[in-house]
C-alpha cells in the first residue's frame, strides 16, 4: 500500500549509548528516558522517520502515555505542541504526518482504513487492554472518519510474550471480569519447567523437607488479547499481521523494561498517510 506509511523499530541502529556496552554500537532509544540525553533521543527520531517517509522533515506526532483508553485524534497543529497531549492511542486522516506510540513490553497496535486512508496508532500495557483501548480505538475510527470494519487492516507489533509475562492474580481477575473469554487469554506455567527437562537430577532435592514446591505462576498473553479486540471490532482474521517476537526473550533485538529491570529504552511503532 503505497499510501501508508508504518514500522516498528528495534533496538539496533542509532546513536544512544545509555543502554549498551561501552564498545558497542550506538542503539535507537526514542523515548526520552532520564539516562539518555534529549539530543540523542531527537536524532533517532529523526533517523527513524527518515527511514520510514524519506524525509527527517516528516512532523512525528507522540502522545504521553499513561495506560488508559484516552484517544487523541492528530492533526498538523499536534506538530507544533511543546508538550504532547496525555493519552494512549492516536488517530489521523491527515497525510503527511507520522503518529508514534512508546513501548518497552507493552503491545503496539497499528490499525489502517485502506478505503477512507485513515490511520491509527496504540499502546496497549494489561491496564489499557483491560481497558479495551483497541477496541474503542476502532469505535472510534467508525466514528470520526466513517470506517468499516472490513476496510480495516492492523498489525500488532512486539511486546512481551506469554512465555514470559508472569502476572498476578489482580490481573486475572481484572481479565476476568470484563472478557467473556477473559481466562482463555492465560495460562498456568511452571517456570522451572525447561530447566528441570534439560537437568532432571539437580532437581530432585530441591526442596527443603517441610517446603511446597513453587506453584505455578499465571501467564498473560497480551497479543492474543489485543488481536482479540480487533476481533471483537469487527475486523476480518486475515486482516491482522503479528509481528511476533518477545521482547524480554530477544534482549538484543529489543528493548525490556521486564528484562533489565526498568533501565530501558524505548521502541516506536509509527504510522502514517503518505503525502
Ligand atoms: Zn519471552
Amino acid at each position: 500500500m503505497a499510501w501508508l506509511w508504518h514500522g516498528f523499530s528495534a533496538r539496533r541502529g542509532g546513536v544512544s549509548r545509555a543502554y549498551c556496552a561501552e564498545n558497542a554500537p550506538g542503539e535507537l532509544n526514542l523515548g526520552f528516558t532520564p539516562d539518555d540525553s534529549r539530543e540523542n533521543v531527537l536524532r533517532n527520531r529523526e533517523l527513524l522517520v527518515e527511514a520510514v517517509t524519506g524525509s527527517a522533515a516528516t512532523p512525528l506526532i507522540t502522545i504521553r502515555q499513561i495506560h488508559s483508553s484516552v484517544l487523541v485524534l492528530a492533526g498538523q497543529e499536534d506538530s507544533s505542541r511543546e508538550k504532547p497531549c496525555k493519552g494512549d492511542g492516536l488517530m489521523t486522516d491527515q497525510p503527511g504526518l507520522l503518529l508514534g506510540v512508546q513501548t518497552a513490553d507493552c503491545i503496539p497496535v497499528l490499525v489502517a482504513d485502506r478505503k477512507r486512508h485513515a490511520v491509527a496508532a496504540f499502546h496497549a500495557g494489561w491496564r489499557g487492554t483491560v481497558k479495551r483501548i483497541v477496541e474503542a480505538g476502532v469505535g472510534r475510527m467508525r466514528l470520526e472518519f466513517g470506517s468499516q470494519p472490513e476496510d480495516l487492516v492492523a498489525a500488532i507489533g512486539p511486546g512481551v510474550g506469554a512465555c514470559c509475562y508472569a502476572v498476578g492474580e489482580e490481573v486475572f481477575s481484572a481479565f476476568e471480569s470484563q472478557f467473556t473469554y477473559g481466562t482463555e487469554l492465560f495460562r498456568e506455567v511452571n517456570d522451572t519447567e525447561p530447566a528441570r527437562e534439560k537437568y532432571p537430577m539437580s532437581f530432585m532435592n530441591q526442596h527443603a523437607p517441610g517446603h511446597a514446591p513453587t506453584a505455578p505462576s499465571l501467564h498473560l498473553d497480551l497479543v492474543e488479547a489485543n488481536r482479540r479486540q480487533l476481533l471483537a471490532a469487527g475486523l476480518h482474521p486475515d486482516a491482522i499481521s503479528l509481528s511476533g517476537g518477545c521482547t524480554n526473550c530477544q534482549q538484543t533485538l529489543f528493548f525490556s523494561h521486564r528484562a533489565s529491570h526498568g533501565h530501558a529504552g524505548r521502541m516506536m511503532s509509527v504510522v502514517g498517510i503518505a503525502e
